[in-house]
């Protein structure tokens, strides 16, 4: 039994709207991840399925261990392409923005995406700190993935016959990567009994893993060493590690996009670190955030740096240096953690933390349904 977790009436009035259109563009956000992908891969499927014209728009490159998803060679990326992009932006009925809950987050496309008048619908598991960006959106926080959520709008509207095996490794591919592979917020029960459900379709799941996690090239498995030896600063006094590379350390090692993509996870397998920072040179400095427990990263990255994300897991763009970056984060400390004093207390941050953030509100209702 999989719940009603969405609302019956949001579901109604997509559905009819999508009924009604027939060139609908989706939309995710830059530096796609596997969730992004996933969600807009697995909703383009389902669309081609009902017999609707439908294209993805990405703003910026594709990692190159999420190029082997299903329908990635159709993904028109804006950056490589902004003529076609802008074209199909265009003629479309409906725009429908998948795994995205800001306008800053399309890059260089938001101000003429802002401009379209036509439908937009929105579907995301993000925190949501701005007024909404569509007319009908699908927005629940406490959803591990945006991928989990286009499966149950999939089931909701009664197409869960029709969901093909490309579809079903689209949405495994979102869920996995947006929990670290089902290491964390990972634990509720109905993920698992989705995952069954696609597995009922055919994925074959270690297939899927091997080609997410298993391709580094070796020059990513040097940076890696190279990052961990002597890149990574760990502030013991307040549970915090924080990396920083610079352009000239990613050419260095030939740096390609997705490269460092889970780099900001690996000082939390120390026990003494629960918020890890990472740092990236780029035309602006990238910012990813990483904490254990209730450390809102969110909360951090939107005070900090106008960013946004997940309790756990955000993100931000900064205007500046590396160092001034790393200072701005470094002086912000004593507001987001608790100093620790000495060995013995090192891990005894209580869940009553005055300090730490309190667990974000959830959402929706739930009704016992079957897929
Ligand atoms: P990552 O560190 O993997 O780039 O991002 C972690 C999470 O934060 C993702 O869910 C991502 O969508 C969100 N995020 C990343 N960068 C930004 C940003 O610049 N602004 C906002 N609002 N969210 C971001
Ligand atoms: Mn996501």
């Amino acid at each position: 039994m999989i719940s009603k977790i969405i609302d019956e009436d949001i579901i109604q009035k997509i559905h009819r709207l999508l009924q009604k259109c027939n060139n609908i563009v989706l939309l995710t956000h830059e530096h796609p991840d596997g969730d992004a992908l996933g969600s807009a891969l697995a909703m383009y499927d389902y669309l081609r399925l009902e017999g609707k014209r439908v294209s993805v728009i990405v703003p910026d490159e594709i990692p190159s261990f999420l190029q082997w998803m299903p329908a990635a060679d159709a993904i028109v990326v804006y950056e490589q392409d902004p003529e076609t992009a802008r074209s199909l932006l265009g003629q479309a009925e409906l725009i429908m923005f998948l795994d995205l809950n800001s306008l800053n987050r399309v890059g260089t496309m938001a101000s003429f995406i802002s401009q379209l008048t036509v439908h937009k619908v929105l579907i995301d598991h993000h925190n949501h700190r701005e007024k909404p960006l569509a007319h009908l959106e699908i927005r629940l926080p406490e959803m591990a993935s945006t991928s989990e959520m286009v499966f149950r709008y999939i089931c909701r509207v009664g197409a869960f016959e029709k969901l093909s095996k490309e579809c079903a490794v689209c949405i495994y591919t979102g869920m996995m990567t947006d929990t670290g592979a089902f290491t964390y917020n990972s634990q509720s029960e109905e993920m698992y009994l989705i995952i069954n459900q696609l597995l009922l379709k055919g994925i074959n799941k270690d297939e899927i893993y091997k080609k997410v996690y298993g391709t580094s090239t070796e020059s990513r498995m040097r940076l890696m060493g190279y990052v961990l030896y002597e890149k990574m600063e760990v502030l013991p006094e307040f549970q915090t590690a924080i990396i920083t590379l610079s352009r000239e350390e990613l050419d260095r090692f030939e740096h390609q996009a997705g490269d460092t993509d889970g780099f900001v996870n690996l000082p939390l397998s120390m026990s003494n670190v629960r918020f890890s920072v990472f740092l990236r040179e780029e035309d602006e400095i990238r910012i990813s955030l990483r904490s254990e427990g209730e450390l809102s990263t969110s909360t951090i990255a939107a005070e900090l740096f106008n960013g946004g994300g997940h309790t756990n897991a955000s993100g931000a763009t900064y205007q500046g240096s590396l160092e001034e970056a790393k200072q701005k984060i470094k002086e912000a400390l004593p507001k987001y953690l608790r100093p620790q004093v000495n060995e013995e207390n090192k891990s005894e941050v209580k869940a009553d933390d005055p300090i730490a953030k309190p667990k974000e509100k959830k959402t929706g209702n739930s009704k016992e349904i079957d897929t």
